[in-house]
């Protein structure tokens, strides 16, 4: 990786602009600042929304010209992939090869939306006139993303927002910036200036963009928190917003699961990118005769991955993306210990290299209850607490009763009876025999705190336009 690669710069009306000022961004897999980042000033992020404001006069009229482009912006990142790969594990932690594969996500998000038609339809056509709805776009977009899946979650907002005729400012997080910053870079050649901006800073850059005059609608994924933030700073200019929330989704087995068969697709929808995934199975409700074999099969899974630095060939797990989350996962396996839980699996940090990382060991946490910390709160790293249950539509009812509707799956030898219980989640998504199997054309959002509207799919594109009513009189 060279040096350029490690310290791209914004872009700002199709052009770099000078940092001022910079940010740190750490290697989680040593503790130590690798690289600077620019801090986006006001002037800049005022800049970013003018440039978007003006190009959106052009960009939305033609949709072929939009199709060619964004079909062009696949082709230039998959042409850079094992660069931006490389700077996406630098700073996120993430094995190189899963986040070589953020960089494909987002080609194909792109390619998805090239080739989606934006829908017209005639409501009414006879001798008092002709009645059409279309979708028009809705102007500039400020687009602010998480650390966890810096690109891929990028491209489920730049996609089907250019697509639909918008312009984008996006804003990658702190933690994060570097790999939303090159491929700004590689797009400016590609796009028409303008039409995507890419700043980066702190979280009150984020704030600055909610509540910046010239944005016209909010695209944010990430925590609940924020994300109140955000809808409040929209609601005095009524900016459209869509809010990608967190979740704490629950897999709920049945008695009539086979172990064997399904303690593999759990762990991993648990794992995945280390556990920090909004929509990972973050905890797991077993029935009393399944308990125990169900732990032991997890842990089995938990002490065999191969955790350490994204960089290290054979790797499946890194480091924890940052300092607080690494800290917060630690103190909610703590506690989740002190209050009589067992480790069954991990339970504790990892010495990976000088012992500067933040690295933990896979964990599966037994004999715990509701009423844990862990088991209610979204924990968001490599812990994964298994409850034992005696009655199913108590822990149904139990799970829908929380704050968070993201996901959810039921796991079982019969799928029918698992799709019942799964039609009473009240969530986003509700999985059988599965979980966090997603792709373009498929919506997904969260219900209650997880979220507001949906992002992929034709819904994903509906979400960055506004109908339009054409009446022509005969
Ligand atoms: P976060 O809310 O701390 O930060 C997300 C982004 O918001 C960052 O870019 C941050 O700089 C910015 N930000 C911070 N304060 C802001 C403010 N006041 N106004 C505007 N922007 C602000 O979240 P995080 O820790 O980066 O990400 C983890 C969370 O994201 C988890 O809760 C996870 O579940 C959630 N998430 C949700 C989805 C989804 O699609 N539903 C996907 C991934 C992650």
């Amino acid at each position: 990786m060279t040096q350029a690669a490690l310290s791209p710069g914004m872009t700002i009306d199709g052009a770099a602009v000078p940092a001022g000022a910079t940010i740190d961004v750490v290697d989680p897999a040593t503790g130590a600042v690798f690289a600077q980042a620019p801090d986006c000033s006001r002037e800049q992020l005022d800049a970013a929304f003018a440039a978007a404001t003006a190009a959106f006069g052009t960009w939305r009229r033609d949709d072929d010209t939009r199709r060619t482009a964004l079909r062009a912006c696949a082709a230039a990142l998959v042409a850079r992939a094992a660069d931006i790969g490389a700077v996406l594990t630098a700073e996120q932690g993430k094995p190189i090869a899963d986040a070589v594969r953020e960089v494909y996500t987002g080609a194909a998000w792109l390619n998805y939306y090239a080739d989606l038609d934006l829908p017209r339809e005639i409501i009414q056509d006879d001798d008092k006139g002709i009645v059409e709805v279309v979708r028009r776009p809705i102007g500039t977009v400020a687009a602010i993303t998480p650390w966890n899946y810096p690109l891929t979650l990028a491209f489920w907002k730049i996609a089907p927002a250019l697509r639909a005729g918008n312009t984008v400012v996006i804003k990658p997080s702190p933690y994060t910036p570097l790999s939303t910053l090159l491929v700004g870079e590689i797009l400016r050649d590609v796009l028409p200036a303008g039409v995507l901006n890419t700043v980066s800073g702190g979280d009150e850059l984020g704030a600055w963009m909610t509540g910046h005059p010239l944005a016209r609608k909010i695209s944010f994924t990430g925590s609940v928190a924020t994300g109140k933030h955000v809808a409040a700073s929209a609601a005095p200019d009524l900016k459209r917003v869509t809010l990608e929330l967190g979740g704490n989704d629950a897999a709920i087995i049945l008695d009539d699961a086979e172990v064997a068969a399904i303690a593999t697709k759990i762990f991993w929808s648990a794992f995945q990118n280390n556990g920090q995934v909004c929509a990972a199975v973050k905890r797991v409700y077993v029935p009393e005769n399944l308990h125990d074999d169900l732990v032991d099969a997890l842990a089995e899974q938990a002490k065999a991955v191969r955790v350490g630095a994204g960089t290290t060939e054979g790797v499946q797990l890194g480091p924890v993306n940052n300092k607080p989350q690494y800290e917060r996962v630690g103190s909610l396996v703590a506690d989740a210990l002190a209050g009589g839980a067992t480790a069954v699996a991990g339970g504790q940090p990892l010495e990976v290299g000088d012992g500067g990382g933040y690295f933990f060991q896979p964990t599966i946490l037994a004999g715990l209850a509701d009423g844990t910390r862990i088991v209610d709160e979204e924990q968001f790293g490599p812990a994964l607490p298994v409850v034992a249950y005696r009655d199913l539509e108590a822990t149904v009812e139990h799970v829908n009763n929380g704050r968070f509707g993201l996901g959810g799956s039921v796991w079982s030898g019969d799928a029918d009876r698992a799709a019942e219980v799964a039609a009473r989640l009240d969530v986003g998504t509700a999985w059988v025999n599965t979980h966090l199997a997603l792709g373009p054309g498929q919506p997904f959002g969260g219900a209650k705190w997880s979220g507001i509207g949906v992002e992929n799919g034709p819904w994903g594109l509906h979400g960055f336009t506004e109908l339009k009513v054409l009446h022509r009189a005969r």
